[in-house]
């Protein structure tokens, strides 16, 4: 596997950081999962401005223009073995020089980000999965206020992740203050009386590629849809409850803490979404 490590492609063996890496000692960074089809990066802009967003977050300069890194994602795709894929990217703070103190909070002047890449077999659900559904609990989002971020330190969203796999379940539908926020690796998405409903973005939720493109179909196909807080009632008795983003595309949750989502089989929205969601794809991959 051909990764990519501050400007050079090489083999994932080869690649290799130091410990003191801010990442490491600090989960100081942010990412980006970029979704490819048929060696065709995905709404690859869109991720390309959700990182520079991430960036201007966490006060770190951007390393590359937008063509350079446009162009280092066509080659790291390019240097894969398999055409479906998911383009990792990783930005840290960096290393400390060695004349600098080994681990301070505080920024450390002068230091080269670091910046990985690499790129995994994009699994996407089968045909089956979208039939079937998935199951998910609701947990208390304990999360920082600033979840707009796409940051590496991803403790908080692991933790409320593994409740889900503890239960069997898919995802991890988070509440706070009683109104929804979002999935611990998702966005969610409620249908009512056929109207989609969804969270507006804010600090307290990661605001999907895949959420928007879900929103543009929306209104590109006249779908009923209000963009509002939603409250925990409404997440309880919703007809239909989705989950959205770049691997799971549109994946409708249908038993959430136990009990039946709407009649408990994926609602004719979420069919209809995720039918206009695989057309597009597949009409901008031929494009
Ligand atoms: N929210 C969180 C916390 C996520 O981690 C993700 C994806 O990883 C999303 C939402 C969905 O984002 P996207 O649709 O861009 O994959």
């Amino acid at each position: 596997m051909s990764v990519y490590l501050n400007g050079t492609f090489m083999p994932l063996a080869e690649a290799k950081i130091s410990v003191l890496d801010r990442g490491f000692v600090f989960g100081d960074g942010v990412y980006e999962m970029v979704p490819v089809y048929s060696r065709q990066p995905f709404r690859l802009d869109s991720h390309l401005h959700r990182l520079q967003n991430s960036l201007d977050g966490i006060r770190l300069a951007n390393p590359h223009g937008l063509d350079a890194w446009r162009d280092r994602v066509v080659q790291l795709v390019a240097r894969q073995d398999f055409a479906d894929q998911s383009v990792y990217i990783q930005i840290t703070r960096g290393t400390p020089g060695v004349e600098q103190p080994p681990r301070d909070q505080a920024f450390p002047a002068g230091v080269a980000p670091t910046v990985f890449m690499f790129a995994q077999p994009l699994v996407t659900a089968s045909a089956t999965q979208k039939k079937a559904g998935v199951c998910a609990i609701t947990a208390v989002d304990n999360r920082w206020q600033r979840c707009n971020i796409k940051a590496i330190s991803l403790l908080a969203n692991i933790l409320l992740r593994q409740q889900a796999a503890d239960a069997d379940c898919a995802e991890t539908v988070m509440l706070r203050d009683g109104f929804l926020t979002e999935g611990s690796a998702s966005n969610i998405f409620v249908v009512k009386n056929g109207v989609l409903l969804a969270p507006p973005p804010s600090n307290l939720m990661l605001t999907g590629v895949t959420y928007d493109l879900v929103l543009e179909l929306a209104v590109a196909h006249g779908i009923p849809h209000e963009i509002r807080m939603i409250s925990e009632a409404e997440v309880r008795n919703a007809d239909e409850l989705w989950m959205t983003s770049s691997s799971k595309e549109v994946m409708a949750i249908v038993k959430l803490d136990g009990g039946a989502v709407g009649v408990g089989v994926p609602g004719p929205l979420a069919q209809q979404m995720d039918a206009l969601y695989q057309t597009f794809k597949h009409q901008v991959m031929r494009a």
